[in-house]
């Protein structure tokens, strides 16, 4: 049972943001938004016009021309977003019962993990709101009397395109670096789910985020979403989602030389070792590719495991995951909830029909099951013939494709012949080793003995084809700042 405010929520028409107004889209379709674990339309919206999008840019343009947020002391920036951190935990039990009604993820309480690591990256960017960026250096060439600056300065108009895997946490991830750094924003959410973020929108002109800071377009990618990133007031893309619709920005941002942040696809490898601790790496592996079912950028879809545990840990698994408990995101012993949409379950089965067609043995899952909703089992597969789509593309579902390997050089050279680079963990209570692997492993980040735990502080982002740039940590704040030198003669 959803609660009052969050039924008074869906009463009201879904709506955009624009120049701290809310925004119903112009276009006269009504788009229905579906409701994964049922299947049932559970609010309408009205994509918007093209004019309206560009609205959107024209008021976060001013802003930052008006320096109505930049212009502000970053204490003040500060101050603002620790209200939008508070507002955040205030309004918690209705963004958790968003989530969970619009992307299928099981409701844990208003305390639900992504709502509160929302708030705690507001927390930590208000932080890094107050502390300058700008650097001094000491000129050498140029004769006596020369002071070197470097003024960190916001990069201007950014356009931020936010899947539907983490809609209200990846919106703070971008939100909030952004804003901590003075930008002007037009953020929008995927198609699929606009509710949290048609929320957000509201919860951030209530804390005191000027009209035009933060603006929100509701519609589909290849249109509302083209459109917004092809605009050349904007300076800078920050995208998360599929590798083939980031090359496609990257390609169109390179004419108007817009600065991009691709935080792509992965396909990322777990390694344990004989002497891991077994209990801790079984759970942790499953966590890895079962948790928002499989739906997770830095999913752990390989599973690679040292041959002499390798049986044991395969019965192990097995048990593990047959004991989760998949069913509907409101349902209180849900433990994995529904995929996103009927099309994205076709897709993740076809991978597994294929690699099962080419000689893959099924250990458990792999069947779409009968019913309303878009559930799909927790899948294990061993055996997948080198080559086979399930082992080298992004599923993102709960698919686990499971091999042997024999000593650490044989598990690296597996993890790295990936055209990936996400993340990957690796799994042994030699920490010598462990640093070896961390280190020589292709990708942007590594767990040791856990995997998929993100922090506001730890830049996020892949090499190869899982992206360009990093989010959250300082450098992630940075990659919203251009430098610019200032070179002054004070004496003559
Ligand atoms: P996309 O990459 O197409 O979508 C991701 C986001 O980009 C959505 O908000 C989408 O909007 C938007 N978008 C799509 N096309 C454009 C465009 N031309 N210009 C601007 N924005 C655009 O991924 P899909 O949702 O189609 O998912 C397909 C696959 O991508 C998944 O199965 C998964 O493998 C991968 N993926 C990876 C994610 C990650 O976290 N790394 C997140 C999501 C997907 P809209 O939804 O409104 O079309």
């Amino acid at each position: 049972m959803l609660s009052p405010s969050t039924r008074a929520f869906l009463a009201q028409p879904i709506a955009g943001w624009v120049n701290g107004s809310a925004v119903i889209g112009r276009s006269t379709i009504a788009r229905d938004i579906v409701d994964p674990s049922t299947g049932n339309t559970t609010a309408q919206v009205f994509d918007f016009g093209l004019e309206q999008v560009s609205e959107a840019v024209t008021a976060a343009d001013r802003c930052f021309r008006q320096q109505t947020w930049r212009g502000l002391s970053g204490q003040e920036r500060a101050a603002r977003l620790r209200e939008v951190a508070a507002n955040i935990e205030r309004t918690s039990q209705t963004l958790a019962e968003l989530e969970s009604l619009n992307g299928g993820k099981p409701f844990n309480g208003p305390a639900q993990g992504e709502v509160a690591a929302a708030a705690l990256t507001f927390r930590y960017f208000a932080d890094l709101a107050e502390k300058s960026f700008d650097s001094e250096f000491t000129p050498t060439l140029g004769g006596p009397g020369l002071r070197g600056r470097v003024i960190a300065q916001p990069v201007g108009v950014v356009a931020q395109i936010v899947p539907w895997n983490g809609p209200l946490v990846m919106a703070a991830w971008k939100v909030a670096p952004a804003l901590a750094a003075g930008c002007s924003i037009v953020l929008k959410p995927s198609e699929l789910t606009p509710l949290s973020t048609s929320f957000f929108g509201q919860l951030l002109r209530d804390s005191g985020i000027p009209a035009g800071a933060v603006n929100v377009v509701i519609g589909d990618g290849g249109t509302v979403g083209a459109n917004l990133t092809q605009d050349p007031r904007v300076s800078k893309l920050a995208f998360t989602g599929s590798t083939t619709t980031g090359k496609r920005l990257a390609a169109q941002a390179g004419p108007l030389l817009q600065r991009v942040t691709l935080e792509l696809g992965g396909k990322s490898p777990v390694i344990v070792f004989d002497d891991a601790n077994i209990t801790d790496a079984v759970s942790g592996a499953a966590d890895a590719i079962f948790g928002n079912a499989g739906q997770v950028c830095v999913a752990g879809s390989r599973l690679y495991v040292q041959e002499g545990i390798f049986e044991d840990f395969r019965s192990r698994l097995l048990s593990w995951t047959q004991n989760i408990q998949v069913g509907p995101a409101f349902s209180p012993d849900t433990q994995m909830g529904p995929l996103i949409s009927a099309e994205h379950r076709t897709r993740v089965h076809a991978f597994v029909e294929e690699a099962v067609r080419a000689g893959a043995t099924r250990v458990c899952g792999g069947e779409i099951p009968e019913g309303a909703g878009f559930f799909y089992p927790p899948t294990i597969l061993t055996n997948v013939p080198e080559g086979v789509a399930a082992a080298t593309e992004e599923i993102f579902g709960p698919v686990l494709v499971m091999e042997s390997f024999s000593a650490a050089e044989d598990a690296l050279a597996r993890a790295n012949r990936s055209d990936y680079g996400l993340a990957g963990s690796v799994w042994t209570a030699d920490s010598a080793r462990a640093e070896e692997i961390a280190r020589a492993l292709e990708c942007g980040i590594v767990w040791i003995n856990a995997h998929g735990i993100p922090d506001p502080a730890m830049p996020i982002g892949g090499v190869k084809q899982s992206g360009i740039g990093r989010e959250l940590g300082e450098i992630g704040l940075q990659s919203y700042l251009e430098f610019k030198s200032v070179m002054t003669r004070t004496a003559v």
